[in-house]
């Protein structure tokens, strides 16, 4: 598809990268695609950056029809940039669109689309260690109308972010509450969509572990309320004696690309890797005797955040002392050497633009 381009003529100053932190800034222009049903996807423009004008009845605004996307490019040594397994996210993308009856894009169209985007705006990646430039492509239907029903128009749209490195002052373990009251999603729920209504859904839980001095929540799953599923915006991942157990994608969680990433890797340098249920009993059992090793979640924006304190039931628990474990370590120094262009990519995970 054709992407007609109109340039701004007020380009902004990019910012000192010790300022970044996420999501703060926006580079000068967006993406923007509508798509209409019996029409399909139409009029994909790159235009300056700025407010949106959309109608008051507008499905998103009333029955949070939206889904959304996060990946980075990175720029290398050399000044290349490169993103970091896109296709996945469109995958992704897609999956999610599908669950909440909003329209899926071809993955050729959305690649397409994704890459001129990124390379129109490449000069705004920063280069400062653990720099990068945050891609958010978010769709949301757009009918004029308060009727309810599955989505007819919808808009979709990439912006760009230059973002600072997550771990400024190096990797500190971050102290973790177990969250027995709200639940993030169910069985048969949109717990695997990447959807805006699952974070609204998690905002009042996180919100008291923040107030209790915890920087995020550990969710139950919504039924028993006895299964790890994730944590915070993050797949979560536990050493236990000699086995990496990661809760399975029971339909609940969302399916992660660096939880993907982590599986890959730790089964190529030969660790037993389990994705199954993993009860809080156990969990507690394992902290008790002292077979949790190490804890760790996994998401783009922190890549690994090792896990260093568990409360529960207001009993709390060190893991590995409060320090950064090995295996954590391991997979953040692999993962992130692949994204920045440090190491060999040998699983094929990156794209050069
Ligand atoms: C985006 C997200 C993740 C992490 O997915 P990545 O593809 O690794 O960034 C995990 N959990 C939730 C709820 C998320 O929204």
């Amino acid at each position: 598809m054709e992407i007609k381009i109109t340039k701004t003529t007020a380009p902004k100053e990019k910012p000192d990268s010790s300022t970044l932190g996420f999501g703060k800034f926006f580079t000068d222009h967006m993406f923007v695609m509508q798509y209409s049903r019996g029409k399909g996807w139409y009029d994909a423009q790159i235009i300056p950056f700025g407010n949106l004008s959309i109608h008051p009845a507008s499905t998103v605004l009333h029955y949070g029809s939206e889904i959304f996307e996060g990946l980075k490019a990175y720029r290398r040594k050399d000044g290349k940039v490169q993103m970091f397994r896109p296709i996945e996210n469109i995958r992704r993308m897609n999956a999610s669109a599908e669950r909440l009856c909003l329209p899926q894009i071809p993955e050729d169209l959305a690649m397409q689309v994704l890459t001129e985007f990124v390379k129109f705006e490449q000069d705004w990646t920063p280069s400062s260690e653990g720099t990068s430039l945050y891609l958010r492509p978010f769709m949301f239907g757009n009918d004029e109308t308060l009727g309810v029903h599955a989505v007819h128009n919808a808009t979709f749209m990439i912006i760009a972010s230059p973002v600072g490195s997550y771990y400024k002052e190096g990797i500190n373990p971050v102290k973790i509450m177990i969250e027995d009251q709200d639940v993030r999603a169910v069985r048969g729920g949109t717990g695997y969509a990447k959807c805006g209504g699952n974070y609204a859904a998690s905002n009042r839980a996180g919100e008291r572990a923040e107030q209790k001095g915890y920087s995020q929540v550990l969710w139950l799953d919504g039924v028993e309320r006895k299964y790890i599923e994730e944590v915070g915006a993050m797949n979560v991942m536990f050493l236990i004696g000699d086995e990496i157990v990661t809760p399975a994608l029971t339909g609940s969680i969302l399916p992660g690309i660096t939880r993907k990433s982590c599986i890959e890797v730790l089964k190529s340098k030969g660790y037993k890797v389990s994705e199954r249920l993993l009860s809080i009993d156990e969990l507690s059992s394992a902290m008790e005797d002292g077979t949790l090793k190490e804890a760790w979640g996994c998401g783009t924006a922190a890549v690994i955040s090792p896990i260093g304190q568990l409360c529960y039931k207001d009993k709390i628990y060190a893991v590995n002392n409060g320090q950064i474990g090995e295996v954590t370590q391991m997979l953040y120094d692999t993962l992130t050497g692949i994204q920045w262009g440090k190491i060999e990519d040998r699983f094929g995970w990156i794209l050069e633009l």
